[in-house]
């Protein structure tokens, strides 16, 4: 796709870096980035997310729906034949903006290349490999949502450049009481929602 260069997932966004240079600064995520572009099973992103003036169908919040079974690992841990599928993620055009609970079961308010991040990192990622968590996602119900926070937090600290972040600026995991699940709350107000 970009043969001479390189796509970089940084502070920025999303880049392209040209030059001899540009695989040798390639970041972990810039590489994840790449395997996704290079893989031959197909990823699609869809910016439809509670975008109701460019969508006639919007969906109601971000998520990554793989093609087929192949994307999940087996119930004893073994990768499965990896899979593409879509990324649905809210842009500025969103109607709503999405959260999440921080390790403090408080709702902070997510970036949106953050959430950007997590569906390529967290899910897609792992979906290609054939090796996401195999156990369904429903929310408040989805220990096996862990793998994609964990990326999450790890995206959060590359981004910020920092090795240590506060609780605030960090997502909740299953071991919370909150289980660092995701919120939602129109654009303009102040009260949180579950999805
Ligand atoms: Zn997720």
């Amino acid at each position: 796709m970009v043969p001479d260069g390189d796509l970089q997932f940084g502070k920025d966004g999303v880049t392209i870096e040209f030059g001899p240079n540009a695989n040798k600064n390639r970041s972990e995520f810039g590489k994840k980035l790449n395997d996704l572009i290079d893989s031959t099973n197909t990823w699609t992103i869809i910016p439809d997310v509670k975008d109701s003036k460019n969508f006639k169908e919007p969906v109601g919040g971000p998520f990554t729906k793989p093609a087929n079974a192949n994307g999940l690992a087996t119930a004893s841990g073994l990768p499965g034949l990896g899979s593409g599928g879509e990324i649905h993620i809210p842009t500025s055009k969103s109607e709503y903006e999405f959260g999440a609970y921080d390790p403090n079961d408080r709702v902070q308010l997510t970036d949106p290349v953050i959430i950007f991040g997590h569906e390529l990192f967290g899910h897609a990622w792992f979906l290609n490999n054939g090796t996401h968590d195999g156990r369904p996602q429903k929310w408040g119900d989805r220990p096996g949502h862990d793998q994609a926070i964990k990326v999450e937090n790890l995206l959060r600290k590359f981004l910020a450049g920092k090795n240590e972040l506060k609780p605030s600026e960090l997502r909740g995991l299953w071991a919370n009481p909150m289980k660092g699940e995701s919120m939602l709350r129109m654009r303009g107000t102040i009260e949180w929602k579950r999805p």
